[in-house]
């Protein structure tokens, strides 16, 4: 997978899933900083397609503006 923001990421946090390490593809967008863990063993098709799919759902995907921290007086 090699699409913009949108990376495969094993070493970041994982949702709670019920699956050995081994058995997660886990994906994150580097913008929203969403995750997807795509369960394993799929067919190569299917993790291209989800794959594929989550690519396009993050790609108009803005990243998070930096905002400086609220003043809580404000
Ligand atoms: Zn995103």
């Amino acid at each position: 997978m090699k699409d913009e923001h949108v990376v495969c990421d094993f070493s970041g946090p994982r949702p709670p899933v019920l699956l050995a390490p081994e058995n997660q593809l886990p994906m994150q967008c580097l913008h929203c900083g969403d995750r997807y863990v795509l369960a394993l063993p799929c067919s190569i098709t299917m993790a291209a397609v989800v794959s594929k799919q989550y690519v396009r759902e993050h790609r108009r995907c803005k990243p998070r503006p930096v905002s400086p921290p609220t003043n809580p007086t404000g």
